[in-house]
């Protein structure tokens, strides 16, 4: 048998001092999933090439957090011009290396724009506090300062968007950043870091470091790195968040997530479906806000599962890049393969299987179909499990507490909705869910850039969201400053505690 040809991949550079770099070492494969085979070659960095980053990273530092707010702004504004340019492009990359269809990929890539118009309005909201004279002639005033050198380790299932969430608030805050993107999908992230490059951002401000733990360990334990964002599985997330704490850093740390939709009696059925669906198996199910569980209540359960079942075999499932297709294929072999084997879990469990995607209609690539369940319950693999795939599960509720509470139990708390026509059943949810991002009648409720996203429970490890607001305070300090300026009738400073009494 002829050996297979010595095919010579692509190597996805790092992008340390404003310039790619081709490290020696250590590579991973980056599959192209619609064909299941290796497309291009990344290199994997140790400790040395992490130091590298965090040394240009800290040389670009003094100059950036002193450039006026007004001036980094203009780099955004210019990033921003050609990051809406490379949109397409941009959603390419997406698309070939993680798989989800074009438009998909498109919409990511919008959203995630977004958050760049969101820091060009930096200086307003780095915008301090001033109080005049809370003492004889006293004032006090507080100033809000970038933290220093920051990184973000990012998920493989949003490789523009999610790296979007942190960088340009951080940037235009005045930090310099590494972004060390999922090795499965890092192409996008070099791309998008030579378009900032040809914005204006100096050199050292943005870098990128591709790599697995070993770099995650490096950024981790580097005493030159303040404050860590990350987004990614619950374990991994947890381990962040303690292992930054112990080493002093500012963390935030997103993880994984089982959705609940809660579909009462009195929604528009049809409606809910089409939305559920969609967000369901959108992008073969590898969303953190994908809704992977409904609560039907009541009545609505029989009649909801038949048209979700009509939906789930509708889904038209092919290479991302192909027009009309509704879903691709999942990122990797190995994530396929744990996928159906949660089918299997589940069969096994006794959940009734209403829709079987273990033969999906490509057989070459990383595929499988839609797959939903129905009579599922809480004590049940499939639904303990974050499966992040096109699985649905259908668990029955007789009212809208007993909903509540199933949604409250569970241990993920990252997004929730409920489909109803009542403004009084909605109130109340929206009340009582324990739950970080809430629906109402909208079922992937990401919020936009000026608002901040982030679960809560075992969704998020950390105390502030990413983007909006909150962004803009994780990725500061403040300070307050009091100060006199005495002149002849100023009070000469005394021995004891100074008070207004
Ligand atoms: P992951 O946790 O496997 O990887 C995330 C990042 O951590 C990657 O950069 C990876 O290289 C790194 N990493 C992996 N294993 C590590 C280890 N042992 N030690 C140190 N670093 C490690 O996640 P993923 O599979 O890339 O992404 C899917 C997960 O991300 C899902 O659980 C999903 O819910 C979650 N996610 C959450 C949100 C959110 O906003 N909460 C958003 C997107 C994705």
């Amino acid at each position: 048998m002829n050996k297979p040809a010595d095919i010579k991949h692509h190597t996805v550079p790092l992008w340390i001092g404003g310039k790619p770099v081709v490290p020696a070492g250590r590579t991973g494969d980056v599959y192209n999933p619609a064909i299941g085979q290796v497309a291009k070659k990344v290199p994997l960095a140790d400790a040395k090439i992490v130091d590298a980053a965090v040394k240009a990273a800290a040389a670009a530092l003094p100059a950036w957090r002193d450039t006026p707010p007004l001036r980094r702004a203009r780099v955004m504004q210019k990033f921003l011009q050609l990051m809406q340019d490379s949109q397409q492009e941009l959603a390419r990359l997406v698309s070939e290396e993680h798989g989800k269809t074009l438009p998909d990929a498109a919409g990511s890539v919008q959203r995630g724009i977004e958050v760049i118009e969101f820091a060009c309005g930096i200086p307003q909201l780095l915008k301090g506090e001033f109080s005049d004279n809370v003492g004889t002639a006293v004032d006090t005033h507080t100033l809000r300062q970038p933290v220093g050198v920051c990184a973000g380790i990012t998920p493989f299932n949003f490789p523009v968007m999610v790296p979007l969430w942190m960088f340009p608030v951080a940037i235009a805050c005045g930090n310099t950043f590494i972004l060390k993107p999922s090795e499965k999908v890092p192409s996008a992230s070099v791309r998008m870091a030579e378009l900032f490059q040809q914005a204006g951002l100096p050199d050292g401000v943005f870098n990128v470091v591709h790599g697995d733990k070993e770099a995650v360990d490096a950024i981790l334990a580097h005493a030159g790195i303040a404050a860590v964002s990350f987004v990614g599985s619950t374990p991994i997330a947890k381990y962040i968040y303690e292992t930054c704490a112990r080493n002093g850093k500012r963390v935030q740390a997103l993880g994984g997530a089982k959705n609940h939709a809660v579909v009462l009696p009195d929604a528009d059925l049809e409606f809910a479906a089409d939305a559920l669906a969609g967000a369901a198996y959108g992008s073969a199910g590898e969303r953190c806000m994908a809704i992977s569980a409904v609560v039907a209540v009541g009545a609505a359960g029989d009649p909801l599962l038949k048209l979700l079942e009509k939906k789930a075999k509708a889904i038209k499932i092919g290479p991302g890049d192909a027009p009309g297709m509704d879903m691709g294929p999942l990122v990797t072999a190995e994530h396929r393969d744990k996928v159906a084997g949660f089918i299997e879990k589940g069969i096994a469990e006794g959940a009734r299987l209403v829709v079987d995607g273990r033969n999906p209609p490509r057989k070459e690539g990383f595929f499988l179909g839609t797959t939903l369940f129905d009579r599922v319950t809480p004590q049940m693999e499939v639904y303990k499990n974050e499966i992040f795939g096109p699985v649905l599960v259908v668990l029955r509720a007789s009212s809208l507490e007993e909903a509540i509470a199933l949604v409250n139990a569970n241990p993920y708390a990252n997004g929730t909705a409920i489909f109803t026509e009542s403004g009084g059943a909605a109130r109340r949810f929206e009340n009582e869910v324990q739950v970080g991002m809430v629906g109402i009648n909208v079922p992937i409720p990401v919020p936009v850039a000026f608002y901040s996203f982030g679960g809560w429970k075992n969704s998020l490890f950390g105390d502030l969201h990413v983007h909006g607001v909150e962004g803009v305070k994780f990725y500061t300090r403040t300070k307050v400053v009091t100060s006199r300026w005495p002149h002849q009738d100023t009070p000469a400073p005394g021995f004891h505690m100074p008070t207004l009494g």
